[in-house]
């Protein structure tokens, strides 16, 4: 049932177009029509529900942004660039901005690395990470590139995240309580909101050059995962926006990212853990190395961009659950229904008259409450 290829797939949080990209990685540089395919999938609006989660804890969040649909918030300019929560959820916008990392791995040496299953970047200190832009069409002049760090769980996310103090001595630079820094660009520049104190960094975009179709940014991460007195083990989100010169926001993207000694080693590790955890075969002690549940999220992805309706139940679909009870329960059910998905194909159907509807795949029962990515 549980299929080889559906586990290198991105598992949340991914748009349909890194999901598309990912499955079709030959033609993925064909410039967009937009993106229609993007505003399609997330019509039921399941893409927002962790920002929305996070936001509804926060005082004074702005009720409006319920309301709007993706696309008017930036072409309106209600996004602020100084929200006092920046949006973590993924816009590709008008201009169809996307990003990519290079495939590097997880080998011992690999100094950073992405992993496309969970969205989530690996680096080590310091170390370079080449993220790159692509667009649909050309911007206007002027336009920058902006990247800010949040951290990813709701109790964490009204505090800024900074450098520790530790790693702020140490270092003479002007920007240095800054973790996200721009190499390579004598252009960058470094933020700090007067009224949320958020840090940011900015380089002017710049096309690609010619026969390229890719602009790259390289980012540095300054501080560990770990250190004491900055994230302090707590996971975070970088944001990146591709801004006009005024600081509207044309579209944005999210990524988790994690610095540690190992890149490699961890993300193979937390990607072997998150797919135990689909199969349903994740063990108790695993569980803090999992990666940490979306809150209240019925994140629920495809395994494949396209299939018709018989097709659609063998797919598998993944689904995060808060509270290890509710994860239980859930699994049990579906446990259930796989057995009894079992049973049905080994004895002849025709002699077992279901008093319910039993779903021919079992995972289907974990849409609760969701729309399907089709309908
Ligand atoms: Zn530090």
């Amino acid at each position: 049932m549980m299929e080889e290829q559906s586990l290198d797939l991105p598992l949340s949080q991914g748009s349909f177009s890194e999901l598309w990209s990912v499955l079709t990685p030959s033609i993925s540089g064909i410039p967009r029509v937009n993106n229609v395919p993007q505003e399609s999938w997330r019509t039921d609006g399941s893409m927002d529900l962790m920002v929305l989660n996070d936001h509804s804890l926060v005082e004074g969040f702005d009720e409006l942004l319920f309301e709007l649909p993706p696309d008017m918030s930036a072409k309106d300019g209600v996004n602020p660039p100084s929200s006092t929560v920046p949006v973590t959820s993924d816009y590709p916008g008008e201009y169809g901005f996307q990003l990519r990392f290079q495939q590097s791995g997880t080998a011992k040496s690999v100094t950073s690395t992405f992993s496309e299953q969970l969205n989530k970047l690996y680096c080590q200190l310091a170390k370079t990470s080449p993220v790159e832009v692509l667009l649909g069409k050309e911007l206007p002049l002027g336009a920058t590139i902006r990247a800010t760090a949040v951290y990813k769980k709701t109790e964490h996310v009204a505090e800024v995240v900074r450098r520790c103090p530790h790693h702020q001595n140490e270092d003479a630079a002007e920007h240095r309580s800054h973790l996200i820094r721009v190499e390579g660009s004598q252009r960058a520049q470094y933020f700090e909101d007067p009224n949320t104190k958020r840090q940011s960094v900015t380089v002017p975009y710049e096309p690609p050059q010619l026969g390229s179709e890719i602009t790259t940014v390289l980012l540095s991460f300054m501080c560990n995962s770990s250190c004491m007195g900055g994230m302090n083990r707590r996971p975070i989100l970088t944001i990146l926006t591709l801004e006009t010169a005024e600081g509207l926001v044309l579209g944005r993207r999210c990524f988790e990212v994690r610095i540690c000694a190992c890149p490699g080693r961890d993300r193979k590790t937390e990607e072997e853990n998150s797919t135990k955890m689909q199969n349903g075969t994740k063990q108790t002690k695993k569980r803090k190395s999992t990666p940490a549940p979306v809150p209240d999220t019925s994140s629920v992805k495809k395994s494949k961009s396209t299939s018709s309706a018989e097709e659609e139940d063998k797919d598998v679909f993944v689904l995060h659950v808060r509270g290890r009870e509710r994860y239980e329960m859930l699994k049990k059910i579906n446990d259930g229904l796989e057995l009894l998905d079992k049973d049905s194909k080994t004895k002849s159907r025709v002699s077992v008259k279901q008093e319910f509807a039993v779903p021919s795949s079992g995972k289907r029962l974990l849409h609760r409450g969701e729309r399907s990515d089709s309908d």
